[in-house]
């Protein structure tokens, strides 16, 4: 993968277990690669589940480095595509399955929380799908007409309805709940935390180089000072399925964008619904977004998106310095007392897009006993929980929990991301309906 991200985001460090570098030879019933929410949510269920399974952890840096640490914490329902295209697709049945199911994730999420019993800033609020703009009324009135058919609970608010809210001009928004905000990385560092204590095994600074079927004894995971043999393996390295070559069809990387703000007057963070803890976003894919933190600042994200692949470290930067811009300046223009409001954190982070908008949570092919999960895109905070626990439920051969979902696949559409054809990527992405402002 090109480069790595930049810019250091707004979450405190959080303490996190013992990882020494991964030396020789090691063996482990099962090796999950990959230290983020949806890697330590499988560890973590497979440690609850099967006491005394011998469970190694291995990350290319620590935990909470991938996107998982770098995220801006709107926890909130939602999974694949917009409903109005998930119904065209897969139906009303499987639609609304999916939806129920992306709020059964954010419940477990806050239950972990509870479980885990650390504040990871967490504040229960509502998450406003919110629009200015005529695009966004058009996809809004769709949406909402898919909800009301399909019976979820996911009411429609009027400008005065979000004014009582937020104090920002929007026109429509869905209102979506149960929802939160809250810091993903002290939540992914918690996790960690969790899991070492129930005696998983952690190694930093290995990133996986190879994967190789074993002969006798499960796969052969080839690092830069050694070899971990496992019975069983997790690859939750979300958009590094490229760069390794697996074959679960394309997880774009995507480079995105997000900075925080230092704390608000009292009138604005009100206004913008501070109190209540409700964050805002737009109901144009990748349009800006922003929730606010509880000392007072405020966390916008979004706007731009970039392909990094391929392109060099000065253009990435430049790129980087643009989308940042156009976040500040977006920022600036929600309420009069941001005109002039400092940022004190730009960062970005590189999530996994796939061209269907759907994850991939399934067995690599070729390979058995390897699993791959990841493809969230930018929504994953609450899905990667969810995908960990279900895997870790298939590894143990736990009972199927029910059909599988659009999402439970071993691969995802591929795209062309090397060579001349590169250009197509926007082409198909387009053409799949990301409606992404501008990839670069
Ligand atoms: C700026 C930003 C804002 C976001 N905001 C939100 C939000 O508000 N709400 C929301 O729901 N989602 C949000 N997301 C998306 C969400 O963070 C992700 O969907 C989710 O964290 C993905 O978790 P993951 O475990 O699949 O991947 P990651 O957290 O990326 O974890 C993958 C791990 O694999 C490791 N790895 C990679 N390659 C290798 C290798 N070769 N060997 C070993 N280890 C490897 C990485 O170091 C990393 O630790 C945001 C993401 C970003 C970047």
């Amino acid at each position: 993968m090109t480069g790595q991200p930049a810019g250091t985001p707004y979450w405190d460090p959080a303490e996190l277990p013992p990882q020494p570098q991964l030396h020789g030879v090691v063996t482990a019933d099962v090796a999950v690669v990959g230290a983020g929410l949806a890697g330590l949510s499988c560890a973590y269920h497979l440690a609850e589940r099967a006491p005394g399974l011998d469970i190694a952890v291995v990350d290319a840096q620590h935990p909470a480095a991938g996107a998982s640490g770098r995220g801006t914490g709107l926890l909130g329902p939602r999974a694949g595509p917009a409903l109005d295209r998930a119904v065209r697709r897969f139906g009303a049945v499987t639609a609304r399955r999916m939806h129920r199911a992306s709020q059964q994730a954010v419940r477990d999420v806050l239950d972990l929380c509870a479980r885990l019993d650390v504040p990871c800033g967490l504040r229960p609020g509502e998450q406003l799908m919110a629009t200015r703009s005529p695009a966004g009324l058009l996809a809004l009135a769709r949406q909402a007409r898919a909800y009301r058919e399909l019976g979820l609970d996911v009411p429609v608010l009027s400008p005065a309805g979000i004014r009582e809210r937020v104090g920002v001009p929007y026109r429509a928004a869905l209102l979506h709940r149960p929802a939160a905000t809250l810091d993903p990385a002290a939540l992914t560092c918690a996790l960690a935390r969790a899991c070492a204590d129930k005696g998983v095994r952690f190694y930093g600074r290995s990133p996986l180089l190879a994967l190789r079927p074993g002969d006798l004894v499960g796969p052969e995971l080839v690092l830069p000072h050694g070899r971990l043999y496992a019975g069983q393996a997790v690859l939750a390295v979300n958009s590094a399925a490229e760069a390794l070559d697996l074959p679960v069809g394309t997880v774009l990387p995507l480079e995105v964008y997000a900075v925080a703000t230092e704390p608000l007057s009292a009138a604005a963070y009100e206004a913008l619904g501070g109190r209540a803890g409700h964050a805002v976003v737009d109901a144009v894919p990748l349009a800006p977004y922003f929730r606010l933190l509880p000392d007072r600042g405020l966390v916008a994200g979004g706007g731009t998106a970039a392909v990094p692949a391929g392109l060099a470290a000065p253009r990435i930067q430049d790129l980087r310095e643009r989308a940042w811009m156009r976040l500040e300046h977006w920022l600036r223009d929600l309420h009069p007392d941001l005109a002039r409001v400092r940022v004190t954190h730009r960062w970005s982070g590189r999530i996994g897009m796939t061209a269907d908008d759907l994850p991939v949570v399934g067995p690599v092919p070729g390979y058995s006993d390897v699993w791959y999960v990841g493809g969230c895109g930018g929504h994953g905070l609450a899905l990667s929980v969810a995908h960990g626990a279900y895997v870790a439920g298939a590894l143990l051969g736990e009972p199927d929990p029910g059909d599988p979902l659009p999402w439970h696949r071993s691969h995802a559409p591929r795209l062309p991301l090397r060579g001349p054809v590169r250009p197509l990527v926007r082409v198909c992405v387009d053409a799949h309906g990301w409606a992404v402002r501008r990839v670069c």
